[in-house]
């Protein structure tokens, strides 16, 4: 049996528009961090909201250790929920923020509980300073220490990180997953920012309109995306179109390796990062031969773009393989390609656009984050 059970949970806010949330479905285990990653407004906030109970779902249901919770309010569902803005009482200590969330407990152990939940979570010197007198990174952990005060069985963290600068954003993020993961605590992270869901959940569920595209490990739902969309939302991809023949297929970049094997028309996609330059002796242009367009260093790889057959890719490459525009180059897969389902594509990434003209272009600002 799963700790947390969704089943097919669906809410419509307006009966003519399309749902907010689309029969999501989904199980978690004991200790398991999942994340819910999406676009701005592709449901994920409702999905939490329903599962807390603040909101009421059209259908679908609940279940915590087997039992549905669909009908219980809030409170009484054993659900913790940690929000963006860190919700701490102002006019309170960081200790009776703490304490406050305690008040089923006996109230001669309070005091002493709440100093160990901020010695868990770091804060045992800014015990006695106001909310307003710690950093962005300290208050969310207020927060985390009054969610796990009430004891809950499961917690939810709806964007938590994205009030942090990046500097705070990461280390908050590494000390938040080690005291979940120390505490055995099963959590849902909701987020729209990719390296966060990667780098913090053990499984993660790729949102868009209101359902769930894909669930899988972070290795897999980077390394194997199922639709264009989630090979696109998480990070940048170079999607092409081609004819399958089994292992291999013809594209506009020659015949290359793909996964899984197939037959026929087929839309493939190929991660930067596994495709290898090799520079050509200039003057030659043979079959395969591209030029490099742009070149953008940003410090941990090289970004460039290279045309070919009248379509551009985008590669990243180590410091090793340093060359400037103009530069002849072969584009090498190093990677098999993977074949997609199509659905609709959003725009992180560049499209190998020439070769697939009925994929409408990015609109800017079209997935922007919220
Ligand atoms: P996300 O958290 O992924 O950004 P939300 O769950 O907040 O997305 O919203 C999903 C969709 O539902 C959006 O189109 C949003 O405008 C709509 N929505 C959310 N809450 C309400 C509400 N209380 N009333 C009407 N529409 C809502
Ligand atoms: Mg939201």
């Amino acid at each position: 049996m799963k700790h947390l059970e969704v089943q097919a949970l669906t809410k419509h806010f307006a009966p003519t528009a399309p749902p907010a949330v689309d029969r999501v479905s989904f199980g978690l285990e004991q200790g398991e961090i999942l994340g819910l990653l999406g676009p701005s407004g592709c449901g994920k906030t409702t999905t939490l909201r329903m599962i807390a109970g603040f909101e009421r779902p059209d259908s679908g249901d609940i279940l915590l250790d087997g039992r549905s919770v669909a009908a219980l309010p809030p409170e009484k569902r054993r659900i913790g929920f940690v929000f963006q803005d860190y919700a701490l009482f102002p006019n309170r200590s960081v200790l009776n923020n703490v304490v406050f969330a305690l008040h089923r407990k006996d109230r001669s152990v309070r005091t002493e509980r709440a100093r160990e939940l901020l010695a868990m979570v770091g804060l045992t010197r800014e015990q006695n300073r106001m909310p307003y007198e710690l950093s962005g990174g300290q208050q969310q952990r207020v927060a985390l220490a009054r969610t796990l005060a009430a004891e809950p069985e499961l917690i939810l963290l709806d964007e938590p990180f994205s009030n942090l600068d990046a500097a705070l954003r990461e280390s908050t993020r590494r000390d938040v997953r080690t005291l979940l993961k120390c505490a055995e605590m099963s959590a849902i992270l909701v987020t729209h920012d990719q390296e966060e869901a990667l780098g913090f959940c053990d499984t993660v569920g790729v949102m868009h309109a209101g359902a769930i595209e894909q669930l899988g490990s972070p290795e897999s739902i980077y390394l194997q995306p199922e639709t264009s969309f989630v090979a696109q939302f998480l990070g940048r991809a170079n999607l092409m179109r081609g004819h399958a023949r089994g292992e291999v297929a013809d594209t506009d970049l020659g015949t290359i390796p793909i996964v899984p094997a197939t037959e026929g028309p087929v839309l493939v996609s190929l991660r930067p990062e596994h495709i290898e330059l090799n520079r050509l002796t200039p003057g030659s242009t043979p079959d395969g031969g591209g030029e490099i367009v742009s070149r953008e260093f940003r410090g941990h790889d090289l970004t460039y773009r290279v045309r070919f057959n009248r379509a551009e890719y985008i590669v990243h490459t180590d410091f090793t393989c340093d060359l400037t525009p103009g530069t002849p180059v072969r584009i090498v897969p190093r990677r098999p390609a993977v074949v997609l389902r199509e659905t609709g594509l959003c725009g992180r990434s560049v499209v190998a656009l020439s070769s697939i003209p009925e994929i409408p272009r990015w609109i800017p600002g079209q997935y922007a984050s919220a």
